[in-house]
């Protein structure tokens, strides 16, 4: 069996979906496909803001009608007529607004809540899609991957996957769903109790979602039908000429994914090669090109310099109020924080006396450390700052980046440079 990922670009209009459809169609064998959806368009962004207002505020109802009429609409284009999905979007909506109004007797925390909400997306998005496939004659089965997708408990906005459970859970629900052609789940939720506590895998999971079922029933291969024709060798955001890669082996892409390409969730890779599935990434609006594959290669192809870009950097430099030294006490002071935050550390560097990280300029949480280390940290910043990773760099591909910008942080291994760079 396959499985396919569709993310919310590729379902983000009545158009969309009906693409989305047509790719789904054409791959129709003899077994089912699996089927995996992120919500649609941008509606995890605005679940997560609905769950910050307070629940009958001005703000709360603008966020609550966009929802509704964006996936009304969608629904309405899809299936004229088609009330049976309306009362379904209604009572999901319904149900939406209920968790809000009752919030505070119901969950401890606040990621707790924000789980609850922001599922709703994937949810909406696999029951509209569920009901459009029908209507073409596709026998599809929309299943909940609230209950089959089992995470360790602790986490609810980036969980851990219980395997063991997931496997069982998995492979049974995929037993139930053998007579159709498309079995269709939910990306990026999940549930460390079979739905009474929803959890997500983590922004951007779907990719993930995709690479646990492939895991769990030894798929043939996960495909992830993206907006750009393949793996390319950097965002066309900033670069006019990209150069897709046809081959990349899988612990590049882990690497990839870790520097921060978005192509691929850093998460998806590592199940998958485990058993040796290929990754396939092709495009939704030219699904007949070759796209790229991630497998058992020793070398990309074709080889040349890989670009990351990530932007909104903040560089922190921590010095001991104490003058004391940068040594294991003082690290593990300031790394129980980054943890404790959540924040994660792109890049770092240590002399004796100061110790710098560049990190994701999050001002929360950047507040928050800063304040956390005042104690007993001096702690200066530079922000505004982009972070530039090159695989297989090459000296004139570095002086082309970093002309005339002025170099805050550099770091190079022997296939990696990584320099912090101001802006222009
Ligand atoms: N809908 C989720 C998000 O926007 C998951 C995904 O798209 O993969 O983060
Ligand atoms: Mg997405």
């Amino acid at each position: 069996m396959k499985v396919f990922k569709f993310g919310g670009a590729s379902v983000n209009s009545a158009e969309a979906v009906r693409n989305m459809a047509r790719i789904v169609q054409h791959h129709l064998a003899g077994e089912p496909l699996a089927v995996v959806v992120s919500a649609m368009g941008k509606t995890t962004n605005d679940l997560e803001a609905l769950a910050r207002q307070d629940y009958g505020s001005e703000q709360w109802g603008a966020f609550y009608d966009k929802i509704e009429q964006y996936h009304r609409g969608i629904a309405c284009e899809l299936l004229p007529g088609g009330e049976e999905v309306q009362q379904r979007i209604g009572n999901l909506l319904a149900h939406l607004a209920d968790l809000c109004r009752t919030r505070s007797s119901r969950h401890e925390d606040d990621a707790q809540f924000s789980a609850s909400i922001v599922v709703h997306g994937e949810i909406l998005s696999t029951n509209i899609i569920h009901a459009y496939l029908s209507s073409l004659g596709i026998r599809c089965r929309l299943t909940n991957a609230l209950e089959y997708i089992q995470t360790q408990a602790g986490s609810y906005s980036d969980a851990r996957v219980d395997w063991q459970r997931t496997l069982v859970a998995v492979r049974h629900m995929w037993n139930e769903g053998k007579d159709c052609d498309v079995v269709l789940a939910q990306g990026f939720i999940a549930s460390p109790d079979g739905g009474v506590h929803p959890c997500t895998l983590g922004r951007e999971g779907s990719d993930y979602t995709a690479s646990i079922l492939a895991y769990c029933l030894d798929a043939e291969s996960v495909t992830i039908w993206k907006d750009v024709p393949g793996f390319l060798n950097a965002d066309p955001k900033y670069f006019p000429d990209t150069i897709k890669i046809e081959q990349i082996p899988y612990n590049e892409a882990i690497e990839l994914a870790y520097y921060g390409a978005s192509v691929i969730h850093p998460k998806t890779v590592k199940p998958i090669q485990n058993k040796g599935i290929p990754l396939y990434i092709r495009s939704f609006i030219t699904p007949e090109g070759e796209g790229s594959s991630v497998g058992n290669y020793h070398t990309i192809k074709p080889e040349t310099p890989l670009y990351i870009f990530r932007n909104n950097q903040i560089l922190l430099s921590i010095l001991p109020r104490d003058f004391s030294f940068i040594a294991e006490d003082n690290l593990e002071y300031i790394f129980g924080r980054l943890n404790a935050l959540g924040i994660r550390v792109n890049l770092m560097q240590n002399s004796a006396l100061s110790f710098s990280i560049c990190v994701d300029h999050d001002e929360q949480r950047i507040a928050q450390l800063m304040e956390d280390l005042s104690s007993r940290f001096q702690v200066r910043y530079n922000d505004n700052l982009q972070l530039v990773t090159i695989r297989y760099y090459t000296q004139t591909v570095i002086d082309s980046i970093v002309a005339g910008r002025k170099v805050l942080l550099e770091q190079r291994s022997r296939s990696t440079e990584q320099i912090v760079v101001q802006r222009n």
